[in-house]
């Protein structure tokens, strides 16, 4: 469903990626997984074209977008949550799920606000509340929700459980693997393996803006020294 090959992704002179490629088939969840810096981040920017790769492909459901404007990638069905919430602050929790509200694409059935507030029953009970209001975690399931009123069929979710209270985090991979259940295809990226575990079918892991390793958790089990080089334990 995402093919990504040979990306390389420049902030000014720095070149950040070198060459990254990764897959994620349909209905899969995948981990992205490295330290601080690895390049996580400009992975999924570069496929969402926020910040466009100077050389390498993006394949989405078969179209090569790279280098199509940001707008046109969401259109074709990719959702990007990005680490930093963005929600209203003065609207309430409903009113920021009607923003994010768009036309299903053909063949596919639109979320609605009672089926998002069942994947999020902390939202439901904040329905008429602000967005100022809402916990940390409360506003990072809310910027999700809001990304699915645009009903993508994959989402880039960037380190979903950064900073937010173990229950909540908990909630957080029960709404994945019901997103997964639901047929949605799902890239995260992770710092913690324990959070990536619970979700993910299969984890690319990155450093230096490379793929050094992609496997399924029981393959990265069998490779501790790839763990212990990669990954901060
Ligand atoms: P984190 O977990 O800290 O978000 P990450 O794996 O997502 O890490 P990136 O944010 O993609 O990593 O950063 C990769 C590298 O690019 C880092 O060295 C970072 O300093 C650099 N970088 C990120 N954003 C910019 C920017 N806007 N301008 C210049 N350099 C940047």
């Amino acid at each position: 469903m995402l093919e990504v090959t040979g990306i390389e992704t420049f902030y000014g002179k720095a070149r950040v990626l070198n060459g990254l490629g990764l897959t994620v088939g349909a209905g899969q969840v995948v981990a992205l997984l490295g330290r601080n810096g690895a390049g996580k981040t400009t992975t999924m920017k570069s496929i969402m074209q926020l910040v466009p790769p100077r050389a390498g492909r993006v394949v989405f459901d078969g179209a090569d977008i790279t280098g199509w404007p940001p707008h046109r990638v969401a259109q074709a069905g990719l959702g990007y949550v990005p680490e930093e919430r963005r929600i209203f602050t003065q609207l309430t929790v409903a009113e920021n799920l009607e923003v994010g509200r768009q036309k299903a694409r053909p063949g596919r059935v639109a979320w609605t606000e009672a089926q998002l507030f069942e994947l999020f029953p902390n939202l439901a009970e904040r329905r008429g509340n602000r967005g100022k209001a809402l916990s940390g975690g409360e506003q990072q399931m809310l910027t999700i929700a809001r990304t699915l009123m645009g009903n993508p069929a994959l989402v880039l979710l960037d380190e979903p459980s950064e900073g937010i209270a173990p229950v909540i985090v908990e909630q957080m991979a029960q709404a994945i693997l019901t997103l997964k259940a639901e047929g949605l295809t799902v890239l995260i990226s992770e710092q913690n393996l324990h959070f990536a575990r619970a979700v993910a079918d299969s984890v690319v892991i990155i450093e230096h803006g490379e793929a050094r390793f992609s496997g399924t958790l029981a393959d990265l089990d069998a490779r501790p020294d790839i763990r212990d080089a990669y990954l901060s334990v």
